[in-house]
């Protein structure tokens, strides 16, 4: 039995079918990483794996550790130590991030402090200068725990402070959809490594990406998947990314929208 299980899943958005029969499972260690056209259903995924409320799911169900998880809230699923990078992360005014994190860092510790060894910072000298050696990890500047969350932000800004949360978050499994999109190469190898450092954790990783470049800086890539029209149409290994690369969707007789 994987972690996390995605079974037969069937997503409706606004009563449009967008998901229909996606199947998945990934467990602790492993890394995915998920390719396909624009518009295949790639988001749509992660958000139904951590319960937005507009993708409906009708039917199929979503596992973590055996358990089906349809029913918990977002906050709920999260303290089972699912986490998603945002494809656009939100600006949230007046949520100051080092609060954000702080919080959000304790919550997970009571939830999952019996099956990870989880620091416990007793002030919050000490919770900044963990945050601040992931800040530095990422390459952003230690003045960004005094804003407010993603505010301002650039977008390879955005794309580098969703990793940071994860590294300092520390889930069983991390999604992060398009972490490179609109990103130098020097910001795809930064949030590469940090993926990486994570992996080193011996969690579970599913990478959403259109390009092999992040995916040839991992440490680790078990399984690639091609998701067209709402399922998975191919697995492989990392070849499968670099064949998709050279060749394109058209290949698989896919068009990108
Ligand atoms: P991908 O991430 O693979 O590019 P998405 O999962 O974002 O694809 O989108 C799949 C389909 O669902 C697209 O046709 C898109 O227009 C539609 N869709 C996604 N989000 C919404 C939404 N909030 N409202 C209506 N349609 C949506
Ligand atoms: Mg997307």
């Amino acid at each position: 039995m994987s972690f996390l299980e995605i079974k037969d899943l069937h997503v409706n958005i606004d009563g449009k079918e967008i998901l229909n029969g996606l199947s998945l499972s990934i467990n602790k260690g492993e890394v995915h990483a998920i390719m396909g056209p624009n518009g295949s259903g790639k988001s749509t995924l992660a958000n139904a794996i951590l319960g937005h409320p507009k993708y409906s799911v009708e039917s199929g169900d979503i596992l973590v550790k055996g358990e089906s998880i349809l029913k918990l809230s977002t906050d709920m699923r999260a303290r089972k130590g699912l986490f998603l990078a945002f494809q656009y992360p939100t600006e949230i005014s007046g949520v100051g991030y080092s609060h954000f994190l702080r919080n959000a860092y304790n919550t997970l510790n009571k939830s999952l402090a019996e099956e990870q060894n989880r620091e416990v910072f007793l002030t919050v000298r000490e919770f900044h200068e963990y945050v601040k050696k992931n800040l530095d990890a990422v390459g952003l500047d230690q003045s960004f725990l005094s804003r407010y969350l993603n505010e301002g932000f650039s977008g390879g800004e955005k794309k580098r402070s969703e990793v940071m949360q994860m590294l300092v978050l520390k889930p069983n499994i991390a999604i992060l959809d398009e972490p490179d999109s609109g990103l130098d190469i020097d910001a795809v190898k930064a949030v590469a490594e940090a993926i990486n450092k994570l992996i080193a954790t011996g969690a579970g990783v599913l990478v959403i990406t259109h390009y092999a470049r992040i995916l040839r800086y991992l440490t680790k890539l078990d399984y690639v998947h091609v998701v067209a029209k709402g399922k998975v149409i191919k697995s492989g290994g990392k070849e499968l990314s670099e064949e998709l690369e050279s060749k394109g969707y058209g290949w698989l007789g896919l068009e990108d929208k």
